[in-house]
């Protein structure tokens, strides 16, 4: 098979196998060809990686910072040597076209290591507080073994952004990815060893929502940072509550993109068109629901469809091609069923819609989609569909705009196109998201927070504020003269 690793799982600086958990296997999604068979975590294989993060996570946490940062750092030098075969097998993994994948996933976790590795000196002090003679100070301390749990689309971006925050303040980790894409969580472990992590500091092991279950529930986690759906972070969070456990929850969105009649329109439109076809639209940050101000209607659609219709899709393993397959059958059949919806609903289809002819058969692609005279109230404008199904709406005014957008339960992100400086902060400063874009849509480099608000979650990925999630603060009061006591 070929992307088979050693064993399904990497614990304590090695690869692990345990036949007793359920096989799965992992599926090329361009060919439907099975690429690896994997064996679910079982109970056993749970215990044996929280107790190798709890036995090594003290010895990390009393290294420098320093010291810390520059395994990573070195890490990252690893990941960018090897960024071509990281890429194919992210391609492998989740079907995304290589064009992408070599400029945008192990990249961008080599990022997260490179960021992390190079602030650690400076970014985990604490602060000296005066108080008239006495005096007290913080110390930012690691959490301890933190969990992470991954989605399905940036397999190794996922676990690079939990995992460098996470080890670089002194916890370990153990990390789960999507049943959907468990291969690159792997090479990451791997490579993180290779850089010099010790043992049990980085544990990966493999499982779906029966598995996920038996990390949040453990009393020896401190926290669970995951990325997935507001289901499934409604059920983390609330089992996490339980035992009063942190949580940072990076969900999903149906965020807004708004194109005023004064924006660069052919910017404009590839801004809508990364924000929404990017990796066959598994993007959790998308600007799904496009407006479009009425008096640019015609032209912005017009040169949306012509464009769309030139975006090459085919083998995604191809340089040229641009489009590559959903990750799953299960996936397509949803994305599927909202096209169908959106056109029940009466909706405009102006391109797209169906299967590429060009493709596999046994592949799960669609075409990239664009629905035109969609309403606020349309299934399609509602609920996240996470594939590459545009909505464009149209608005009349900046106030209508503003409160149609702001409509939603989710709370992710939001753009704005304008060439009038004053309006598009004005509009941002009242759009309900948590990561926000002026003139362009979803770059998210590694410096900048990353994370929604509403039912899009909390915390924060990335930049210094991922820091605060992975530790908390002790604060100590030193007396400097005697006890003054009343009895
Ligand atoms: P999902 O919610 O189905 O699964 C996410 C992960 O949670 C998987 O690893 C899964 O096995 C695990 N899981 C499922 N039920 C669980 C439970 N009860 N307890 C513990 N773990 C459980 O999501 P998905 O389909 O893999 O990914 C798509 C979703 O992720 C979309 O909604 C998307 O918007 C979101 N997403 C968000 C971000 C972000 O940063 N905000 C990034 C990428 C994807």
């Amino acid at each position: 098979m070929k992307a088979q690793p050693p064993a399904s799982h990497f614990i304590d600086g090695e690869y692990v196998e345990d036949i007793d958990g359920a096989a799965f296997d992992s599926i090329y999604p361009a060919t439907g060809e099975v690429i690896a068979r994997l064996h679910a975590a079982t109970p056993a294989i749970v215990e044996k990686a929280i107790a190798a993060a709890k036995r090594a996570q003290p010895e990390w946490a009393a290294m420098s910072p320093t010291a810390r940062g520059r395994i990573l750092k070195r890490a990252a030098e690893i990941m960018r040597e090897r960024n071509r075969e990281l890429s194919e097998l992210e391609t492998l993994d989740t079907g995304k076209p290589i064009q992408e994948t070599i400029v945008a996933d192990p990249t961008s976790g080599a990022d997260a290591f490179e960021f992390f590795g190079g602030v650690a000196a400076a970014a985990l002090n604490g602060d000296y507080i005066p108080l008239g003679g006495d005096f007290a100070f913080t110390k930012r301390v690691p959490l301890g073994v933190c969990v992470g749990i991954g989605a399905w689309n940036y397999p190794q971006q996922i676990a690079c952004w939990k995992g460098a925050p996470a080890l670089v303040a002194g916890n370990a980790m153990v990390f789960k990815p999507s049943e959907n894409t468990p291969l690159g969580a792997l090479k990451i472990a791997e490579i993180l060893h290779e850089a010099g992590l010790p043992k049990g500091l980085y544990n990966v092991i493999q499982g779906d929502r029966a598995t996920g279950p038996l990390l949040v529930n453990h009393k020896d986690v401190a926290k669970v940072s995951l990325t997935g759906s507001v289901e499934t972070g409604r059920k983390v969070a609330g089992a996490a509550a339980s035992s009063l456990k942190h949580v940072t929850m990076e969900l999903g969105g149906k965020s807004p993109l708004i194109v005023f009649d004064d924006a660069d329109l052919e910017s404009a439109i590839g801004g809508a068109m990364l924000g929404n076809f990017y990796s066959t639209g598994q993007v959790c940050s998308n600007g799904t629901r496009v407006f479009v101000q009425k008096g640019i209607k015609d032209k912005f659609l017009s040169r949306l469809k012509e464009r769309t219709e030139k975006i090459i899709i085919g083998d995604p393993m191809d340089e040229a091609t641009q489009l590559g397959p959903m990750v799953s059958r299960a996936q397509l059949d949803k994305v599927f069923a909202y096209v169908e919806k959106g056109k029940a609903e009466g909706a405009t289809l102006v391109t797209g819609g169906g299967i590429p002819n060009n493709v596999s058969a046994e592949g799960t692609y669609i075409q990239p989609t664009v629905f035109a005279d969609v309403t606020d109230e349309m299934t399609i404008c509602r609920e996240e569909i996470f594939g590459p199904v545009m909505c464009v709406l149209d608005f009349d005014n900046e106030d209508e705009v503003i409160t149609r957008a702001n409509g939603t339960e989710f709370g992710l992100s939001a753009g704005v196109f304008t060439c009038d400086l004053t309006r598009a902060h004005r509009v941002v400063d009242q759009l309900e998201a948590g990561t926000l874009w002026i003139n362009t849509y979803n770059l998210a480099p590694v410096e900048v927070p990353f994370g929604g608000s509403k039912q899009s979650g909390f915390g924060r990925e990335n930049s210094l504020a991922a820091l605060n999630h992975y530790t908390e603060l002790k604060s100590v009061y030193v007396a400097m003269g005697k006890v003054e006591a009343p009895y």
